[in-house]
């Protein structure tokens, strides 16, 4: 099995029920070539996956390692497969940052989200003062072997290369740069998973339709984490279409 191509949409903390629309405007875009994924806000899973609009599935930005509990304001992965999500990411650089979340925080996290029957979209990816340390390869395989859990398969795992200097600043690695990370993390999938060679292996930072092709064209890349160019339906076609013709 090749890894299959994917093109997910991250719309963080912004959305509400009026944007739900951008679905409706998106579905001639989407003719099964490539899965697409939307993450909204956790509000709008459930009015988003009740759209039932054919070929869009729904995600979540994160969930809790616990099943339930005394979590205030934490949600449980079984409760976003209730309402209606079938991925979540995890281990996005903003909630490593703005949340303290360690990679054993997000192996935990995977681990509850793959018993609850979803997809993680697990996030790596280096900061800026670490690619100009030349740390970069140690720094994803070591985020990779600390937050993808043994239970990972192709299956129930994708992997997003996010760069975090790239992510909603314009700036893009160079291809070069993009392949390297990409090849390294299929050499350490494939190093510890049966299936690793099958695993998608999403780019992500600062992509957008002007970019989309050149980057679907690099080796090991399966698709793309999209933010800002994912809210709106003009911006995330062309991406998808891009992906669909890779
Ligand atoms: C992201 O936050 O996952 C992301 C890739 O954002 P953007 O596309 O806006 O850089």
């Amino acid at each position: 099995m090749a890894p299959r191509k994917i093109a997910a949409g991250n719309w963080k903390m912004n959305g509400d029920l009026a944007a739900l629309a951008q679905l409706d405007a998106l579905a001639g875009a989407v003719d099964g070539r490539c899965q697409v994924v939307i993450c909204p806000p956790a509000l709008l899973i459930h009015p988003m996956s009740s759209k039932s609009v054919p070929g869009i599935e729904v995600g979540g930005q994160d969930c809790h390692a616990k099943a339930s509990g005394a979590n205030t304001g934490d949600l449980a992965a079984a409760q976003l497969r209730d309402a209606g999500a079938t991925h979540v990411i995890l281990g996005h650089s903003e909630r490593r940052a703005d949340h303290g979340e360690t990679d054993a925080d997000v192996s935990a996290k995977a681990v509850a989200a793959h018993q609850a029957g979803l997809v993680t979209i697990i996030c790596v990816g280096e900061t800026e003062g670490q690619r100009d340390g030349g740390d970069t390869l140690q720094v994803i395989s070591q985020q990779l072997a600390g937050s993808v859990p043994d239970c990972a398969t192709a299956e129930n795992t994708v992997i997003a290369y996010e760069p975090v200097w790239a992510i909603g600043t314009g700036r893009t690695p160079t291809d070069d740069q993009i392949a390297e990370v990409h090849a390294r993390i299929r050499a350490d999938l494939s190093k510890r998973f049966a299936d690793g060679a099958d695993m998608a292996l999403l780019y992500g930072g600062s992509v957008k339709a002007a970019n989309a092709a050149q980057i679907f064209a690099i080796a090991d890349v399966n698709g793309a984490l999209v933010g800002g160019a994912s809210l709106k339906a003009e911006d995330f076609a062309p991406i998808i279409a891009a992906l669909a013709a890779a």
